[in-house]
């Protein structure tokens, strides 16, 4: 069996010129008029297949192919929505190569032993809200119709009141979660938006586990006085502290955390922000992420420690706020061990590896086992225009994503013939 790499790359172009900024990388929010054309296409695609489709009060797409045999199914997919000016493969990739390998298994009449579904994702990139993988939060039941009611775009208006003007029973969703043993197995491929897989020379990686995470706001605050009249010694300087905690930042989880740790500060603000003044506050926000938890646990002690020795060196007042967490989430070893055997087979040039980044299949890592096949990106980029993988390593992800639901779901003697 092999996947048609032609016909996928076809879907890819007509929908990634459902954009709302042409020439200007993929702009597709859900609930927007260009996602319900790319879902319009995708239906269309979905009833020539003759698969069993199902959209859920959030917009969440499930399309069974087996329909007819009563066991739990493999889930294969991931999300169709996007940045702003994001790029052409980021969950686009995993959903078509999630509907060519069910037009595979349906054009070879392979044998099923349980049905394959495949999924689309609502609001996965939150573009829309701020808030990512609604879509999969909602399906495990992870929000309320009240809390679809107090989550606001910019513009105020609630994600309940979008839902529902784009058409979907929005008031079903808290019946219509997701059961435990309700489906077999997941498969989500995705392009890896990092430069491990590039660096290395891999074609594909096989995932591990999904990092979690911890935010944390640092505010500090000192005495805000004339730049010019305040001598050095009689200073208490909120920035300059700042300074002294974020430096070594690196260089300390580097040589102390795991290999796996990683650490940003990727916001920072201060008031009143003049050049002619000392600062009277600075407020800057630091990500630690790790797939072991001893990890996170550096960063949140380093900072602990550091944060109470520099406000007294510098006569500060601090505060550390936990604003933000994620859970790790380990990804099944039996679906990790289908996805090596069959890349072994293959020939590919494969790595296991954890991903930094969120995705809808940790969140479904609650309700079932779940496998992620990540392909190279380019210069790991990615959320931009410049997102690009080669055909090549597409093409064997698929492939790769083809072997592994064939392997669990088709009936042996079948694979072997084909
Ligand atoms: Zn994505």
């Amino acid at each position: 069996m092999k996947i048609n790499i032609e016909r996928l790359f076809k879907d890819l172009d007509r929908i990634v010129a459902i954009t709302k900024t042409p020439g200007k990388g993929c702009t597709r929010f859900s609930f927007s008029s260009e996602d319900r054309q790319a879902r319009e296409y995708l239906l269309t695609l979905m009833n020539e297949l003759d698969l069993c489709i199902k959209v859920d009060g959030f917009g969440n797409i499930r399309a069974t192919y087996g329909k007819n045999i009563n066991l739990p199914p493999i889930l294969i997919g991931s999300h169709i929505d996007t940045v702003a000016n994001g790029g052409k493969y980021d969950g686009l990739l995993g959903v078509l190569a999630a509907l060519e390998t069910i037009r595979v298994l349906k054009e070879e009449n392979a044998e099923l032993t349980r049905p394959v579904e495949l999924i689309i994702f609502s609001e996965e990139e939150g573009s829309n809200f701020g808030v990512t993988m609604m879509g999969s939060k909602v399906m495990t039941g992870k929000y309320s119709l009240a809390d679809l009611k107090s989550i606001k775009n910019n513009e105020g208006k609630s994600c309940y009141d979008i839902v529902k003007n784009f058409g979907l029973g929005v008031d079903h969703i808290e019946q219509e979660t997701i059961r435990k043993d309700e489906i077999e197995a997941m498969i989500e491929l995705h392009i890896e938006q990092g430069a491990v897989l590039e660096t290395e020379n891999k074609t594909i990686g096989i995932v591990q586990a999904i990092a979690g995470m911890k935010t944390f706001k640092v505010t500090l605050e000192g005495d805000s006085n004339h730049a010019g009249t305040t001598p050095m010694d009689l200073r208490s300087d909120p920035i300059v502290g700042a300074a002294s905690i974020i430096a070594p930042l690196q260089s300390t989880v580097k040589s102390g955390a795991l290999p796996t740790t990683v650490a940003t500060v990727g916001k920072i603000s201060c008031e009143p922000n003049l050049p002619n003044v000392i600062p009277q506050k600075v407020e800057f926000f630091v990500d630690a992420r790790d797939v072991e938890m001893k990890g996170i646990d550096f960063v949140t002690d380093y900072l602990v420690e550091k944060v109470s020795e520099v406000a007294k060196e510098h006569s500060l007042t601090s505060h550390i706020e936990l604003v933000g967490q994620s859970q790790i989430k380990p990804l099944s070893p039996h679906i990790m061990n289908v996805l090596e055997q069959e890349a072994i087979a293959a020939g590919f040039n494969y790595k296991k590896m954890n991903s930094g980044a969120v995705h809808d299949a940790g969140l479904m890592t609650d309700v079932t086992d779940v496998g992620m096949i990540f392909i190279p990106s380019l210069k790991g980029k990615s959320h931009c225009p410049d997102e690009f993988s080669k055909v090549e390593d597409i093409e064997a992800g698929c492939q790769l994503m083809l072997k592994a639901v064939a392997s669990l779901a088709v009936k042996k003697h079948v694979i072997q013939e084909k």
